[in-house]
């Protein structure tokens, strides 16, 4: 007989997940508690193939025979093992299911028009050693996405090599490197990059691949860059500042044009984070706004599912002074001059900072990217930033009803409450809120981070949740 399971399942009688295909209705046993001991699995006929020699590989029993004690594991029939998975398989929680407000990380619903052009077998089944003449079909597409990319974010050269926001951040810095070298013949690629507080933690994680030492600026009162403090750290050793735009707290900067100015006047570069480009799409550019790089999500912002560390892609856009050291290969398109068709071809950049990436990088991600563009077209983006800032502003507000928000404006595409009153007055800290809303079927916000703020939580709607799933997350 199974033992029975320890486990409390009056939570079934009290909620279900509303909104979401997820079969979980409250705790279940650990498969540890479904062993009962003599139970296995089939087992399969001993094998008529004659035996190899593999008398060099070490046994289970020989390491079992070494460490004096087994591990123990459960024993269950396979019937047990196959339900026990699936069951935990379909806790799994994605934005398919429901809503996924995790700030900063746009899990907006992917369009399945993305999924099938992947798919398709001339992009699914291509090979990275074919030669060019027979990729020239999503060579084209890469160059394309390259120029969109450019387009939208107001700069002049792209590379599609990194393969996430992180990887970009250092693929810039890196050329950032190269540049200063380059300006001062090879004499100083200097020491430091500023970076705000409410910076991701992947900037200051990057700082030092890069091989920069961080140094870090205070927010100010109302959760901005304090321009006067960032004035004083800057000097002639800067080599860059870091800033996201909007920020993490989802308040765009109103004097970046000064921010930038006063970087660029001490000879440092600038480099936007633009894990939220998604709030600004189509309305304004980070190139306009005077940064002199910046990657860009193509998973979070151009629509990949993603989470769970599954591939992405961390395209870096830079001014023309920076095209030259970008990673490579990037795409080059050619006129041929007898037929007088366009070629593309896989291009070193001159002085290149290399390769971060091997091959072509995530290509999936791209075409989905450059698809998720071609369908929404120029107004179409606009609109998902504006979409996705309202969605952001009404939660805000009629969430305030309930919580402290914790820079109190107008926000962007995300804002930030602070659960320390419940701690103060209740002993219930933000940890439990998330874990309570999983329990009805919303996948929490982003809970903790950014740092400058106390049980923080950060919610990030996108323009794909329906006002329904707006006001049941209020109600809950
Ligand atoms: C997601 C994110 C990053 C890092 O991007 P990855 O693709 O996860 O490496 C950097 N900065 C901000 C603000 C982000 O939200």
């Amino acid at each position: 007989m199974a033992k029975v399971p320890n486990t409390d399942n009056s939570a079934q009688k009290t909620y279900t997940r509303t909104g979401c295909s997820c079969t979980y209705n409250g705790p279940r046993e650990t498969i540890y508690d479904l062993s009962v001991a003599g139970r296995n699995c089939l087992e399969a006929p001993a094998s008529e193939l004659p035996a190899l020699d593999l008398s060099d590989i070490p046994t289970l029993s020989d390491y079992l025979a070494n460490e004096g004690e087994g591990p123990t594991l459960p024993q269950v029939t396979e019937t047990d093992i196959m339900r026990h998975y699936t069951h935990l398989a379909s806790m799994n929680f994605g934005v398919d299911g429901g809503m996924y407000p995790l700030g900063s990380c746009t899990m907006k619903y992917n369009p399945r028009l993305n999924e099938d052009a992947a798919r398709l077998p001339g992009f699914a089944n291509l090979h990275p050693y074919q030669p060019e003449y027979s990729t020239q079909g999503i060579l084209q597409l890469m160059y394309e996405l390259q120029e969109d990319l450019a387009e939208i974010a107001g700069f002049d050269a792209t590379s599609l090599q990194p393969s996430a926001g992180a990887h970009g951040e250092y693929a810039a810095l890196m050329a950032f490197r190269a540049a200063h070298l380059a300006r001062t013949e090879g004499k100083t690629a200097r020491t430091k990059v500023i970076i705000p507080d409410t910076a991701h933690g992947t900037n200051p994680a990057s700082v030092a691949m890069a091989g920069y030492e961080t140094v870090t600026v205070p927010s100010s009162s109302e959760g901005l860059v304090d321009l006067d403090a960032l004035r004083q750290l800057l000097d002639e050793d800067v080599a860059a500042f870091m800033l996201t735009n909007p920020n993490t707290l989802g308040l765009f900067e109103p004097q970046i044009i000064e921010i930038n100015e006063a970087c660029h006047a001490v000879g440092a570069f600038t480099y936007c984070d633009g894990a939220n480009l998604n709030a600004i799409l189509g309305v304004a550019r980070p190139g306009d706004m005077g940064f002199d790089a910046l990657h860009i999500n193509l998973h979070k912002t151009f629509s990949t599912p993603h989470g769970g560390g599954g591939p992405g892609a961390g395209p870096i856009c830079v001014k023309a002074e920076l095209a030259p050291f970008l990673p490579g290969p990037i795409v080059a398109k050619f006129i041929h001059e007898d037929t007088d068709t366009a070629l593309y071809s896989l291009a070193m950049p001159e002085d290149s900072i290399g390769r971060v990436r091997s091959f072509y990088g995530n290509v999936a991600v791209m075409v989905r990217a450059w698809t998720y563009i071609r369908s929404l077209g120029g107004e179409g983006l606009k609109s998902v930033a504006h979409q996705a800032v309202l969605s952001a502003n009404y939660l805000r507000v009629v969430l305030q009803e309930h919580y402290k928000v914790a820079f109190d404006d107008v926000c962007m595409h995300e804002f930030v409450l602070t659960g320390a009153p419940f701690r103060d007055e209740g002993g219930v800290r933000t940890l439990d809120v998330a874990k309570r809303l999983l329990d009805y079927g919303f996948h929490p916000p982003t809970i903790y981070f950014p740092l400058l703020v106390e049980e923080a939580m950060m919610i990030e709607p996108t323009e794909t949740e329906p006002l329904k799933d707006l006001m049941l997350l209020q109600r809950q």
